[in-house]
């Protein structure tokens, strides 16, 4: 294969924009096109989003890659994809027409459905199986409410004539113009329907849900080839040959592929995955075990945590503060203090997750004198996301006995120099950031590139993935113990 000539395509489709990467050999992005899509929000805690419109964005900013980039189909190796997770569509197998819209992972709607199956004692028993928590946000509740309230649906489903998937399953299916039926396990372990331990659709977890077994996407590894596109998608047929949802996705973006290895996204939250090796890991602080890819025959796992607000608070400093008028103000701003001066923000805005899972703490300052100023404030704010991480890592260094080696950084908020400092201080080990920040759509090229032998081994990717900076801790110990114990301190007046 010549290099020189050929590419790979990233479809990474997001929350709330679909986007399309082209990538060299070396990992460079030759070209990129974006586009965000509606969002709909009929009642309170409900989100849906149009699957048609999913696929269309989706489309459009692949074919718009090409064309900024000047490149015909037959230059693309191979097309990877990558997905927002969870987010569950059901549509008709003979049309291809969705029978309701994408119900979202943020949708809160079948929170009654997982109280009750709490309240009959059923959450040890999913979570020893699926590795996850009986909540909303993954699929398979979404799934039994489609099959509930739509005309019809449940029959019909038994018929066989409704296909579900989750997102990276309606792309498969619509770039190969109906013929894949198809689920990458990293995907499929986050509907509550996947047993972690088999890697097969549990028939206990699908009969207590009242999920007819017909209706699932047949499961296949990350990194294989799935098919080529269908006649018209574009001007000639393109390999399909990567698949993993955007987190698993950005774990292997990263090049986490030994046990241990740990990466950290910081965007509106963190989430923060560890490749925990070949068996799964239970996680004693309410962390979730998670696929992190297949390839071969060979199964990776995680545990993944996640921190609800890390730069939202930058923008809380921005929007509810005005204390900057841009995110990018707060390291300036941050940087003209030596310290936070004994002041702690703890952004509970919407409750803390992990470790700490209480839903009802809510933001707090503490530490406030005479002496504090708006600088204060913003450092003490980036030294809470950095101080959430610290507290993921020791729950995920409890449940694996595993030290953090280094941490390995991306996302928005990463462009932060002061924060990544902060944070290789907090955790006494290097933080390094990559060159290429779009990680996921890099996992899914990756994941790609190497099922076509476009790239023949992970030494060769983790060449092409390269290092932008690396943070190295500079902290006195008794500087760090005094803001890791104060910073506990604050957490337990958020709770109170
Ligand atoms: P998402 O994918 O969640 O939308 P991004 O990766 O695009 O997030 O990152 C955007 C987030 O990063 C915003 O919450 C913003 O406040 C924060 N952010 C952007 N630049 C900075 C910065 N220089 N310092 C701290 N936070 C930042």
């Amino acid at each position: 294969m010549s290099h020189a000539m050929n590419y790979i395509l990233a479809l990474d489709q997001g929350t709330t924009s679909s986007r399309a990467i082209v990538f060299d050999h070396d990992a460079n992005i030759k070209s990129s096109a974006q586009k965000e899509f509606h969002q709909f929000y009929p009642c309170t805690g409900w989100v849906e989003q149009d699957g048609l419109e999913i696929f269309s964005s989706q489309l459009d900013v692949a074919r718009e890659a090409l064309s900024r980039a000047g490149l015909a189909a037959g230059d693309i190796a191979a097309i990877g994809v990558t997905n927002q997770r969870e987010t569950t569509l059901v549509w008709e197998k003979s049309s291809g027409l969705p029978v309701y819209n994408a119900i979202v992972w943020q949708d809160r709607r079948t929170a009654e459905i997982c109280e009750q199956l709490r309240k009959d004692g059923l959450e040890p028993y999913f979570r020893e199986r699926t590795g996850l928590l009986l909540d909303p946000y993954f699929s398979g509740t979404k799934l039994a409410w489609i099959l509930d309230n739509v005309p019809m649906a449940r029959i019909r489903a038994e018929q066989g004539e409704l296909l579900f998937g989750t997102v990276d399953s309606w792309l498969l299916w619509n770039l190969t113009g109906g013929r894949r039926h198809i689920t990458d396990a990293s995907n499929a372990s986050r509907t509550l329907l996947f047993n972690i331990h088999t890697c097969r659709w549990d028939n206990d977890l699908l009969n207590l849900l009242k999920i007819p077994a017909v209706i699932l996407p047949e499961i296949v590894s990350s990194s294989e080839l799935y098919g080529e596109t269908a006649p018209g998608i574009f001007s000639e047929a393109i390999l399909i040959a990567g698949m993993a949802g955007d987190q698993q996705a950005a774990l292997f973006g990263q090049g986490c592929t030994r046990p241990g290895l740990v990466k950290n996204t910081y965007g509106t939250g963190c989430f923060m995955l560890k490749q925990t090796g070949e068996t799964p890991t239970v996680s004693n602080n309410r962390l979730l075990t998670t696929v992190a890819w297949k390839i071969g025959d060979k199964v990776k796992y995680a545990l993944e945590g996640s921190v609800f607000v890390a730069g939202a608070a930058i923008q809380w400093l921005r929007d509810g503060l005005g204390i900057i008028e841009s995110a990018g103000d707060v390291e300036a701003l941050a940087a003209s203090v030596p310290d936070s001066g004994g002041l702690f923000v703890v952004p509970a805005f919407t409750g803390l997750g992990a470790p700490h899972w209480d839903p009802y703490a809510r933001g707090i300052i503490t530490g406030i004198s005479r002496g504090t100023t708006a600088a204060h404030i913003a450092r003490a704010t980036l030294e809470s996301i950095a101080l959430q991480t610290v507290d993921l890592v020791r729950a995920m260094e409890e449940d694996t006995g595993i030290k953090l080696p280094e941490l390995r950084v991306d996302g928005g908020a990463t462009a932060n120099n002061l924060l990544m400092q902060i944070q290789a201080d907090l955790l006494g080990v290097p933080v390094v950031r990559s060159r290429i920040t779009e990680t996921t759509a890099l996992g899914a090229a990756f994941l790609a590139g190497l099922a076509v032998g476009y790239w023949q081994d992970s030494e060769e990717t983790s060449i092409a993935r390269q290092i932008d900076r690396t943070f190295t801790p500079e902290m006195t110990d008794e500087k760090v113990t005094l803001l890791r114990q104060g910073w506990d301190k604050a957490v337990r007046c958020a709770k109170l």
